[in-house]
């Protein structure tokens, strides 16, 4: 066995050390999400839980227009939202679509993991487990995102396919366990019932602890025809860093179909060895990643321009 079969998890090397703690998220509010994330996993908690308490901050905070309390609404003025959680040391994973009136979706999913015989709830079924399970029924309009949804209306302009983005991140314990999550309220003033990629394990997230993780950002509709997250895992297998993973999978994405230059599309990772990695369609796509010495936001080139 080569030593890049064992780095890459293919060797399942157990005795292999992980360089962790480490977290990554998508975009600015991503900062908030690791540096939460790092408090817990400082403190030697788990990956798990650093993921969901550090998607939750964003999920509560009204100011963030595309994720949980605060989220856009779907064309009827209802805030409907989607969420996953895998969890690398059982395999595991458990996720919520088209979800209304819960302020944490990520909580829910994880919820669903842990404590139902399913995988994936969505809709009013997904709705009574959250009531079923002690989470409370909420208002997840705000003033502000009603006002959007109201002057979007008297335009009538259709589906903005630009108006969304998602909370991603993905992180490392000290134990050497990985986890990685997302939460969105998707696109704004959507179609009823309209599912992104975030809900779907391989698409929207994907990890593996032999390996490491990833989670992606972007139009729903184009990423989840190409599992990216789930390849970029393969390709971080297969001994690529987490850079060259997600790049490889973006041009992936772009060979297949040019046009998608035109669409917002990115995505991080993070393997076992706190490596980080992401990638855009698009330049300046803003991620953060946190380590015990250092929290910062980075930007992407774009396209085939990534570099490490
Ligand atoms: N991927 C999300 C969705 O399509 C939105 C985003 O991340 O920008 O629902």
């Amino acid at each position: 066995m080569t030593e890049s079969q064992i780095e890459s998890g293919l060797g399942r090397d157990s005795q292999r050390i992980a360089r962790g703690p480490a977290a990554i998220a998508t975009w600015n509010f991503g900062k908030t999400a690791v540096e939460t994330s790092g408090q817990i996993l400082i403190e030697g908690g788990s990956a798990l839980d650093a993921v969901e308490k550090g998607i939750n901050v964003i999920e509560l905070d009204a100011s963030e227009c595309s994720v949980g309390y605060g989220g856009l609404p779907n064309a009827d003025g209802i805030v409907e939202v989607d969420a996953a959680i895998m969890d690398g040391k059982t395999h595991d994973a458990g996720s919520v679509a088209g979800l209304k009136h819960i302020k944490c979706p990520i909580s829910v999913a994880r919820r669903v993991m842990e404590a139902s015989d399913h995988a994936m709830l969505v809709g009013d079924g997904a709705l009574a487990f959250a009531i079923t399970h002690g989470f409370q029924i909420e208002h997840l309009l705000t003033d502000e995102s009603k006002a959007k949804w109201k002057a979007w209306l008297e335009k009538s302009s259709g589906v903005d396919l630009t108006t969304h983005d998602t909370i991603g991140l993905v992180t490392l314990d000290e134990q050497g366990n990985m986890a990685s999550g997302c939460s969105t309220s998707g696109l704004g003033y959507k179609h009823p019932g309209r599912v992104g990629d975030s809900p779907l394990i391989g698409s929207g997230l994907y990890m593996d602890n032999d390996v490491g993780g990833a989670a992606a950002t972007g139009l729903g509709e184009e990423i989840l025809k190409f599992c990216p997250c789930f390849l970029t895992v393969e390709y971080m297998r297969n001994g690529y860093s987490p850079m060259d993973a997600c790049r490889k999978t973006i041009g992936r994405i772009l060979d297949k179909k040019p046009q998608n230059r035109k669409v917002s599309i990115a995505l991080v990772a993070l393997n076992r060895r706190a490596e980080f990695g992401a990638a855009s369609t698009q330049p300046n796509f803003p991620y953060a990643i946190w380590t015990p010495q250092n929290s910062e936001v980075r930007n992407t080139k774009g396209g085939n321009l990534d570099q490490k």
